[in-house]
């Protein structure tokens, strides 16, 4: 099975102005497409052709894991957002937040101070164990927390080409307006 170029849900100048027609244009447009196709050339040939995303993300090293790791996060990442969404999570995600971090509004804190801390090109993650239990994750390049066996519930790139044309290099004005985009309900669905 071919790895999978997703296709957005949204249009590309639908969550305007907080990451703009621009930034998706190259972020989805340009990135991931190159690193779906890398994955696809990669893939060919070895034990991996029929293998999913997650499994190859699981057992593949090297180039192969960088650009299949890249796609399994930015599929994450472009699929939970939605114009005008934002707000807070509600029911059972809810509840498990407060549980782990006391608030919503304390969540965000730490989830915006884990970004500005990540040093370099990564990710932050709200991932949840096989317990149930949430926690914030770090990723540096490609990593996903399915490799150390968490689910990821919501998840931020912090790599410069995902805000450098909106927001120069004020990665904490984009971890603050990123918000605004989250499609919550997306977020349950993955927590369930
Ligand atoms: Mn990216």
């Amino acid at each position: 099975m071919a790895v999978e170029y997703i296709t957005l849900p949204y249009p590309s100048d639908a969550l305007d102005p907080v990451i703009t027609k621009n930034t998706i244009e190259y972020h989805y447009g340009k990135h991931l497409k190159a690193y779906v196709d890398k994955a696809n050339e990669l893939i060919k040939g070895t034990e991996f052709e029929n293998s999913s995303l997650e499994e190859i993300v699981l057992k593949s090293t090297g180039p192969l894991f960088n650009n299949a790791g890249q796609v399994l996060n930015h599929n994450l990442y472009f699929l939970q957002f939605a114009a005008q969404k934002g707000g807070k999570p509600t029911g059972k995600l809810a509840q498990a937040i407060d549980d782990a971090f006391g608030s919503f509004e304390k969540f965000t804190q730490e989830f915006e101070a884990a970004g500005l801390g990540l040093f370099g090109s990564g990710w932050v993650f709200l991932a949840q164990d096989k317990d149930g239990k949430l926690s914030l994750e770090k990723g540096q390049n490609a990593e996903n927390p399915i490799t150390k066996g968490m689910k990821t519930i919501l998840v931020i790139d912090v790599w410069e080409h995902a805000y450098y044309l909106d927001y120069q290099n004020k990665r904490a004005d984009y971890l603050k307006q990123v918000w605004d985009l989250i499609d919550w309900d997306v977020a349950e669905k993955r927590f369930e």
